[in-house]
């Protein structure tokens, strides 16, 4: 065992996080391990700080005199806190980042709450005793202790609270009463149960009621053989929406139960939702947890120190989920895997596909990826070999698969028809009302986010801090999305005079509004970022639409994750070319996909649903495919488009992302950036593209440009990063920016 620790010392904004060599103490020789959190004398006098413990030597880095001692361990877990500690580190060497960063991301410190304890007083008298006894503390005028005791032959157990508080009763008496046997004062902790779980645990709890299809038998069956001899293994499930891939991946968790492990599954926040956690409680009962981004930090530590200590054996959560200590990990489950939210924004900008797959690895467990409409690059792992491809093609539940029109909005318009709705989707609402069934309208877009121009010179409104339109609010006031900026309405342009300048684009509020003029019986709900702002006003929105407490529910693509409403069987997706038309080279993925699934909410019931794809380009082919709902045929296609311009997955590209609050420093220092990345990559090979503005060139005032790099060879660009890195960390000129590496 080694006499050595090299600690980290926690403070993430230390450039160069160098490491810091303490002596081991001998009664902590045997237990410490890479990854455990100690408190190590820091600085002057006797101020202790936290560190990590990144390696542990039998090497002393200097004089051993000088060296101090590690003063105490602060969590301890053995295996799994390690193993975590190594896959941080291969973050943050993959992805680019600092230690600190990666091993924040991955080992959340404990954070300051204090802890939630529930304390209660116990009567330990039988009851008989306990009048006597009352009887003798009346007769001694003991009031305090009679009054206590009479509350505690009404109830046997109180909340300490209430005995000190409403009772009045003081500790030394409590204390007095519990010596003499009267009474007993416990202490259980609690754990922040997330609001969501809470609920569920009054729910009853069903078996599944149905038998699983050869398809679905199929699948489990195969991943079962291989899990005693083929760790590390990857799977994909690509099966339509509603073939009834949840079933598949119960089961295989159950498997991991069965065997003593533990599972991971990731589902994308959006479809976190009452509904889809439901069914998982309902076969694993209190084994499972559920994490959420807008968990407070201790509710997650929480959960997290309950996995650590076996209370549960599944954590559902989105991506942040992947780093749940279990001590025997069996399988990650990645459901929706095509999700942009499994990409992290933060630096180490980790995919928690990548990183999953890495963990794995490390704890010899297997992973699970499932989608209706994978993405590119995982698809193209199981056609090459990387892992094994499962197909699901039929609805167990009968549901059959909706048909789908597309129609041109052009000539809507040449037609003499301006409104947002085209004749068709129209005449299909009203249908449907009038079988009282339901509808869902989709617009990949955000609240009333219309932007503001002028008809005469075409100046568009936009927030002097962000460059980006701003849109205009029911109130009438401009509004920034990014910043909150807020500004009033103007009548007339400020660059030329016209009157003619107001809102064109059109948001769910505006739909909203229309569709309650134009089918004024209907009940309509909003579903966008304005109406689910509060803890679960997502999850409640759903919830009512479920119950059928309104006929057509208006949304952003928050709406098309996942959700499953037998009533639904018309979807009308209102502008399908929003996304199409975004810089970004997975767009039109981007598109066929949110289509795909916005089509796969209707028709889930017994009966056959519709889809309405409204378009300016119908006969681009990620329409196409989506409206026959093709996705081999769209992979074919967007693959020679990727293969004849390089980008993933037929090559490797990096993102190298700058910001900076000065604008003159970042574009000087992007400019000594794009060089020196041209020369080190042009040693390799690797092409340079940029730098240019990011999509969005400016937020809350920090400007922010971008490079990217690609090769054919993920690796070569690894080391492109890690030059680059050195360069950055030698060079003064670039002490302002903020340099992020994101591989795509
Ligand atoms: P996916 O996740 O693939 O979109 P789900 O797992 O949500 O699909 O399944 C869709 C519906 O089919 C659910 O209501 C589910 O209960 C049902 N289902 C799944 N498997 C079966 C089966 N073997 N027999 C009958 N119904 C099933
Ligand atoms: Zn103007
Ligand atoms: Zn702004």
């Amino acid at each position: 065992m080694g006499l050595y620790a090299d600690v980290i010392i926690d403070i993430s904004h230390s450039r160069l996080d160098r490491t810091y060599q303490y002596r081991i103490p001998v009664q902590l020789q045997e237990t410490l391990e890479p990854g455990n959190v100690v408190e190590v004398p820091f600085g002057r006098g006797d101020k202790t700080t936290k560190g990590y413990v990144l390696r542990i030597t039998d090497h002393a880095s200097c004089p051993e005199e000088k060296l101090k001692s590690i003063s105490r361990v602060e969590t301890t877990l053995a295996g799994a806190q390690s193993r975590l500690t190594a896959l941080a580190l291969w973050m943050r060497d993959y992805y680019g980042s600092t230690t600190v960063q990666a091993l924040r991301t991955v080992l959340p410190f404990r954070q300051k709450a204090p802890e939630k304890q529930k304390k209660t007083v116990t009567l330990k008298l039988p009851k008989e005793e306990a009048k006597k006894k009352l009887a003798w503390y009346r007769e001694k005028h003991q009031k305090a202790r009679a009054r206590l005791l009479e509350a505690l032959l009404e109830e046997a157990v109180l909340p300490q609270e209430i005995v000190t508080g409403s009772l009045k009763i003081t500790l030394p008496t409590l204390r007095a009463m519990e010596e003499q046997g009267v009474l007993a004062c416990e202490t259980e902790q609690v754990y922040r149960t997330p609001a969501l779980l809470a609920r569920l645990q009054r729910q009853e709890m069903d078996p599944p009621s149905f038998i699983l299809t050869e398809e679905q038998q199929r699948i489990i069956r195969v991943i079962r053989e291989e899990w005693d001899f083929a760790d590390g293994k990857e799977y994909l499930i690509y099966g339509i929406t509603g073939s009834g891939k949840t079933a598949v991946y119960m089961e295989l968790i159950a498997e991991a139960l069965k065997k003593g492990q533990q599972a991971i599954l990731l589902i994308p926040e959006i479809a976190l939702t009452y509904q889809n956690v439901l069914r998982f409680y309902r076969r694993f009962g209190e084994r499972i947890s559920v994490l959420h981004s807008k968990l407070s930090p201790s509710e997650r530590y929480d959960q997290f120190e309950r996995a650590k200590a076996g209370e549960v054996d599944v954590m559902i959560g989105p991506r942040s989920a992947l780093f749940t200590p279990f001590s025997n990990l069996g399988i990650i489950i990645i459901d929706e895997e095509h999700e942009s939210s499994y990409q992290s924004e933060t630096a180490p900008r980790y995919d928690a596909r990548e990183t999953a797959r890495k963990r794995i690895q490390l704890e010899h467990a297997r992973l699970v990826l499932g989608s209706a409409t994978p993405s590119l690059e995982t698809f193209y792992r199981a056609k090459t070999g990387g892992s094994t491809l499962f197909t699901m093609t039929q609805r167990p539940s009968g549901g059959k698969m909706p048909q789908v029109f597309l129609t041109d909005m052009r000539e809507e318009l040449r037609e003499g028809n301006r409104s947002i709705l085209s004749r068709e989707l129209y005449d299909k609402i009203a249908e449907r009302l009038e079988r009282k069934e339901q509808v869902i309208l989709f617009l990949n877009r955000r609240g009333y986010s219309g932007f503001v121009s002028c008809r005469s010179c075409g100046h568009v409104m936009k927030c002097p801090h962000c460059d980006v339109s701003l849109s205009l609010h029911k109130n009438g006031r401009l509004i920034c999305h990014y910043c909150g900026y807020e500004q009033d309405a103007v009548t007339k342009c400020p660059e030329c005079g016209s009157p003619y300048i107001s809102g064109f684009k059109v948001g769910t509020q505006q739909i909203e509004e229309l569709i309650k003029r134009e089918f004024p019986g209907a009940g309509v709900l909003r579903m966008d970022a304005d109406t689910t702002r509060g803890k679960d006003g997502h999850a409640e929105i759903l919830r009512a639409f479920g119950k059928q407490e309104a006929d057509i529910l208006v949304g952003t693509q928050m709406i098309v994750k996942g959700h499953d409403f037998p009533q639904v069987t018309l979807v009308g997706i209102l502008a399908a070319d929003l996304s199409l038309n975004v810089s970004d080279f997975q767009a039109s993925e981007r598109t066929f996909q949110l289509l795909v699934q916005a089509a796969g909410r209707a028709g889930r019931g017994s009966r056959e649903g519709e889809v309405v794809i409204q378009t300016y380009t119908p006969d681009h082919y990620a329409l196409l495919c989506a409206a026959k709902q093709d996705y081999l045929s769209f992979y074919e296609q967007e693959m020679r488009f990727r293969q004849l311009s390089g980008y993933p997955p037929a090559g490797a590209m990096m993102a190298v992302h700058c910001s900076s609050e000065d604008r003159q420093k970042l574009e000087v220092a992007a400019g000594y950036l794009a060089k020196f990345i041209r020369q080190a990559a042009g040693r390799c090979k690797a092409s340079v593209i940029g730098p240019a503005d990011e999509p969005v060139a400016k937020i809350n005032d920090v400007y922010r440009k971008a490079l990217y790099i690609k090769h054919a060879d993920g690796r070569i660009l690894t080391a492109v990063k890690n030059v680059v890195e050195q360069y950055i960390e030698i060079n003064t000129g670039f002490q302002d920016i903020r340099i992020q590496f994101e591989r795509k």
